[in-house]
């Protein structure tokens, strides 16, 4: 069994694809091709956003974002401690102290009560001044952006939506990717809609960030690329891997995201009474990227996972360590104390495998197994 099994998807949709990335080779404009705007209009039409603007992955789509809102050294930008690197990373690479916020143990998403605390907290050290709040999509449900966004206007600050996981996923009619000033997600291979490499988007209603975006992604070109009128990067999506997103796009919407919902829905219906299964928020809708379990405590936690491996089925922990012990970010003093939920989570959680091509005697076979771990 694999943990997300991509060959059953190109299997499920192999011309279309192998006829875009053909065509791509056979038109040489493997940069900045036609494909490339045909799919950030697709993308911003997709989730009700102004403007879509694509780039090299996921991690470059949030570095951009804070580089375009100029985002440095006497700032703080808040980034749940449950989360993968990249959502803090870029905070520290445009020089910014990331101020590290728990999470809500059932949702894994960041928690507003903390949030509002680190804010004050900071405000009162005098040290850096809040700028951005970052909010991640966790494991495809969007966080909770009616209270961050609240939180957002009462003291000031810009809210930069990370949807990497959360593509496809929203928020009674508003679709994830719409929810911040500024959104990013990710096509890495396993992200709920993925490419063929590393891909990213940005999304933004704003037109003056929209240009400042697209300048950036193009070494901060002014006119032409040889005119440049800030420092900026290298960070355009391949027009090979543009198309394959729009031969995958239709599948994905039409399909895929429903298919997601319904091994979510089995694996809970089987599993609800022995282990803490994912739960998604009234209104809610997930795109399911993990699908992720709680169990009481970390020894039944690695039991299972060993179990699981001696029958051959894949599990992973994500995530392993809190950001805030992260040694990367080190040269910061965090408070082991302000962590409850994220250290209590890394020790409990387990993802299971997941992908929306999985059949119902997989998803019974995994079941199966936890049941007998739970009795014996
Ligand atoms: C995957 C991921 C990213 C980074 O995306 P890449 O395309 O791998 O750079 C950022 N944030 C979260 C939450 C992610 O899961």
């Amino acid at each position: 069994m694999e943990f997300r099994d991509l060959s059953r998807q190109y299997t499920a949709d192999r011309t279309q694809i192998d006829k875009a990335i053909c065509s791509v080779i056979q038109s040489n404009r493997f940069i900045s091709g036609p494909e490339v705007e045909q799919l950030e209009e697709k993308l911003a039409d997709y989730t009700g956003v102004k403007h879509c603007i694509t780039c090299a992955n996921g991690t470059d789509a949030l570095q951009l974002s804070l580089m375009a809102w100029k985002i440095g050294k006497e700032d703080a930008v808040f980034v749940p401690d449950f989360t993968f690197f990249s959502s803090g990373e870029v905070v520290s690479t445009v020089g910014a102290l990331p101020v590290f916020v728990d999470v809500d143990e059932s949702t894994f998403n960041i928690s507003s009560e903390d949030l509002e605390k680190k804010i004050e907290q900071t405000y009162v050290q005098g040290k850096y001044k809040p700028k951005v709040i970052i909010a991640v999509d966790l494991f495809g449900q969007p966080a909770n952006f009616i209270e961050i966004n609240r939180i957002a206007k009462k003291y000031g600050l810009l809210v930069l939506e990370d949807g990497a996981q959360g593509f496809g996923g929203g928020i009674g009619e508003k679709k994830a990717c719409s929810f911040g000033n500024i959104a990013t997600t990710s096509f890495f291979p396993a992200k709920p809609l993925g490419c063929y490499g590393d891909g990213g988007a940005i999304f933004t209603d704003s037109d003056e960030w929209d240009t400042i975006l697209r300048s950036l992604r193009v070494h901060g070109k002014g006119e032409s690329k040889y005119d440049n009128i800030r420092i900026g990067m290298n960070s355009r999506l391949d027009t090979i891997q543009a198309a394959i997103l729009l031969a995958k796009f239709q599948q994905f919407t039409e399909r895929e995201l429903e298919d997601s919902n319904k091994v979510a829905s089995e694996y809970s219906l089987r599993l609800n009474r022995g282990v803490s299964v994912p739960e998604v928020c009234n209104g809610f809708y997930s795109s399911w990227a993990q699908y992720t379990i709680r169990m009481e405590n970390k020894e039944r936690r690695d039991g299972l996972q060993k179990l699981l491996k001696e029958s051959n089925i894949p599990s992973i922990v994500y995530y392993q360590k809190p950001m805030h012990r992260q040694k990367a970010f080190g040269v910061h003093k965090y408070n082991e104390e302000d962590y409850p939920v994220t250290n209590s989570l890394c020790d409990r959680v387990l993802s299971l495998p997941f992908h929306p091509y999985m059949k119902k005697s997989e998803i019974e076979l995994v079941c199966d197994m936890i049941d007998r771990f739970m009795k014996g």
